[in-house]
């Protein structure tokens, strides 16, 4: 049963129950409409109450149901709220906790609208790309004036219940901590003979000075959007419930819903919110996993990732203590910690209370007997097999039985680390990516021996430190850095070809990227690949890159730290500035070169770059070291600025068609280092099949 019924005296009350969040899905929306005419044709019945059952009046639509017949199936969720809408009885709704999307559309239907102070109330379908689409942009308005409904349905923010005391939405406001199916029957046995009964879809719209309100707000809606269809959309469903009719309204709204529903842009960001919460499943580390308690931490290394991973842990309220070899270092990053602090609070971010608390609870030490009680230990020492074989061992000599070993390693062989250690099982990677107290996501690396608990631990403080917990295997770079080495290869070549920085740069932002490659490596410092670069040379030197880069770096030129970069900046400004000085050097480079320089177009550009994201990822995927295609998609998404509304590099693939891509890819296989261009097996198959990544 997903609606329980019950009557207390005179009053059904019609409870939705479907846990966690009393989603509206087929059986419940069923259940509750056979509630509701077991109600009308009870004649001792002369009121009803619909509530939610749990902490929730109801979170809205089930969104599962989506790209499924389901959510067309009667009764649907216009039905239902036609059925409560068309009741010959006052229906009331009790409101708490969570009223969300299809969840307040419902309550709007009502006749009546009883809350508890506290309770969230919210149609954000915008931010799955779409509007509400079930009479939300319509009632709405009709209840709060145009101006407050356009911005929740806009913006899809919740709002506490208390601030919208006053208004038509509410018909009363219970006392905090109150009994909200008590409050709501005895509003109920209040109004019950109340007639005519009052529907919101009879309140009117106040219409004066609409044409100067809606020219600014279409402005300013438009310019928020971005590349997304519907805030835009929301908005001239809101215009509607103000110009055409209810019913009308109700169509229009439907139709736009529909055409959203359809679009690039929302499947990207539904596939992007359901890639989220996979990424938190391994398939061989069931929910119920145990997990070890994470108390205090320790991070090795007070560099630029220490620094940034201990605020981490203070930031989520555990303790830390920081272990560098040298005090100078200590005091250089706990200085770092300060000042982003500061900043955050000079911005109004962080209240003073909050900024003692956090400094608080980060201290420094030189001594490893002063980290040897906690629960996990972050290494984030040089890039350097051999000091991080000084640090396992040491931290594996006196760190506590049952303590987490974790290494922050980009390209490191996790399986080597682990096996400086006696607990191999307790040692796994947390991959942070700079600057680590801001960037979402956390790739972490299951090495052979990681115990599930190590990883299902991983994988809860990752939710604690509010990242996106994304599961690789062990490999050079990983899921992300080993994909993006592909990408920065492909953005020399260009180089090489006749693109020059800022072309390409243009390009990939034009395309959606945060960031061009030329941009990022100047930010990230061009040194850390160059050093990269000199590794593989020895490991593999068969593997071709173009010279520019490191024609660069023998300049000195590492990006944004050293004032100068693929670009030239401003001392103190972040601008990059096209440096003629290394479009000479790239020309000059290049006229020694047996290639004849071209116009590379800006198609080919974004071309070039994503495709070898998605062959590189297909590779990543086949061999297992990415559990899943949205997996790599959230990667990118959260930790390489990657378009949102292009849903990742495989689902963008997906969009693109298999096919397509593949004959891209041997188009560019006949050009220069084609060799690069060797499509991945499954690619190939998948295209054959006529099936995408995600599908
Ligand atoms: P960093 O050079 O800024 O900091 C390294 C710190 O480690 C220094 O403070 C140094 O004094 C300390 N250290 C060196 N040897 C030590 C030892 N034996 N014991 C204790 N402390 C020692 O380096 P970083 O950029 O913070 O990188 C640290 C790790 O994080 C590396 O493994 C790197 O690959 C990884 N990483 C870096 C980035 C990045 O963008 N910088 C991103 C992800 C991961």
């Amino acid at each position: 049963m997903s609606a329980d019924y019950q009557l207390r005296n005179r009053v059904a009350v019609i409870t939705l129950n479907n846990p966690p969040v009393n989603g509206l899905g087929l059986e419940t929306r069923t259940a509750a409409v056979a509630a509701l005419q077991r109600a009308q044709a009870d004649d001792a019945v002369q009121a009803i109450v619909i509530t939610g059952a749990g902490t929730a009046f109801s979170g809205g639509a089930d969104i599962r149901e989506f790209n499924s017949p389901k959510a067309l199936t009667e009764p649907t969720l216009h039905t239902l709220i036609r059925v409560v809408e068309a009741s010959s009885k006052p229906v009331v709704a009790a409101i708490h906790s969570v009223c969300m999307g299809a969840g307040l559309e419902l309550a709007l239907g009502a006749n009546y609208r009883v809350a508890l102070p506290g309770a969230q109330i919210a149609l954000p379908e915008v931010k799955l790309g779409l509007l509400p689409g079930a009479g939300g942009t319509q009632r709405l308005p009709r209840v709060l004036g145009l101006e407050p409904a356009l911005d929740m349905i806009v913006s899809g923010t919740p709002v506490a219940s208390e601030k919208l005391a006053g208004t038509l939405l509410f018909d009363d406001l219970l006392p905090a901590g109150s009994d909200v199916v008590e409050g709501a029957v005895a509003f109920a046995e209040r109004v019950a003979a109340v007639r005519p009964l009052p529907r919101v879809r009879d309140n009117a719209i106040e219409q004066a000075g609409l044409d100067a309100f809606l020219e600014a707000a279409r402005a300013r809606v438009q310019a928020a959007a971005g590349p997304f269809p519907a805030p835009l959309a929301c908005l001239e469903a809101v215009v509607a419930s103000a110009t055409m009719p209810f019913e009308e309204g109700l169509a229009y709204e439907r139709d736009r819903f529909m055409a959203l529903a359809e679009t690039v842009e929302s499947k990207a960001l539904r596939h992007a919110f359901f890639a989220e919460r996979a990424a938190a499943k391994v398939p061989d580390v069931p929910a119920d996993t145990p997990v070890r308690p994470i108390a205090s931490a320790a991070v090795v290394g007070a560099g630029t990732m220490g620094a940034g991973i201990a605020m981490n842990f203070a930031n989520a309220g555990i303790p830390v203590t920081i272990l560098d070899t040298e005090q100078a270092a200590l005091d250089k990053g706990l200085a770092t910690i300060r000042r982003n602090y500061e900043s955050s609070v000079k911005k109004g971010k962080l209240g003073q209370d909050q900024f003692d608390r956090r400094i608080g609870l980060i201290r420094t030490t030189l001594a490893y007997e002063d980290i040897a009680a906690a629960d996990i230990v972050v290494e984030a020492v040089f890039e350097d097999l051999a000091v991080k074989e000084t640090v396992f061992r040491r931290l594996d000599a006196v760190m506590k039985p049952g303590a987490i070993l974790a290494t922050n390693t980009s390209t490191l062989d996790l399986n080597r680390i682990a096996a400086f250690t006696t607990r191999p099982q307790d040692v796994i990677g947390l991959h942070f990516f700079s600057p680590a107290n801001v960037m979402k996501l956390l790739e972490i690396v299951r090495g052979a021996h990681t115990g599930k608990d190590v990883l299902a631990t991983a994988l809860a403080l990752s939710k604690k430190l509010k990242k996106t917990g994304v599961v690789a295997g062990v490999c050079d770079g990983f899921i992300g850095n080993r994909m993006v080495e592909q990408y920065i290869r492909q953005a020399g070549f260009l180089l090489d070809e006749g693109a020059l920085p800022h072309q390409v740069d243009r390009a990939a932002e034009a395309f959606g990227f945060a960031m061009g490659p030329f941009r990022m490596s100047d930010l990230a410092g061009n040194d850390i690949g160059w050093y990269i670069r000199k590794r593989r040379q020895v490991e593999m030197p068969d593997v071709k890159y173009s010279k520019t880069a490191d024609l660069l770096c023998e300049q000195g030129r590492f990006g944004q730290k050293t004032g100068a970069g693929w670009y030239d900046y401003v001392a103190g400004e972040r601008a990059p500035l096209p440096s003629p000085l290394v479009e000479d050097m790239i020309t000059g480079h290049v006229a020694g070169l047996t290639i004849e320089r071209r116009i590379v177009g800006d198609e080919e550009i974004v071309e070039r770059l994503v495709y070898a994201l998605v062959n590189e990822g297909a590779k990543i995927l086949e061999e297992g070291i990415a559990l899943r295609a949205s997996d790599i998609d959230m990667v990118y998404l959260s930790g390489y600025g990657f378009p949102l509304h292009r849903g990742g590099p495989m689902f963008y693939a997906d969009t693109v068609g298999l096919p397509a891509v593949l004959a891209a890819m041997e188009e560019f296989a006949r050009g220069y280092h084609g060799d690069a261009w060797t499509p991945a097996p499954l690619l190939v198959r998948l295209a054959a099949e006529g099936r995408g990544f995600n599908t």
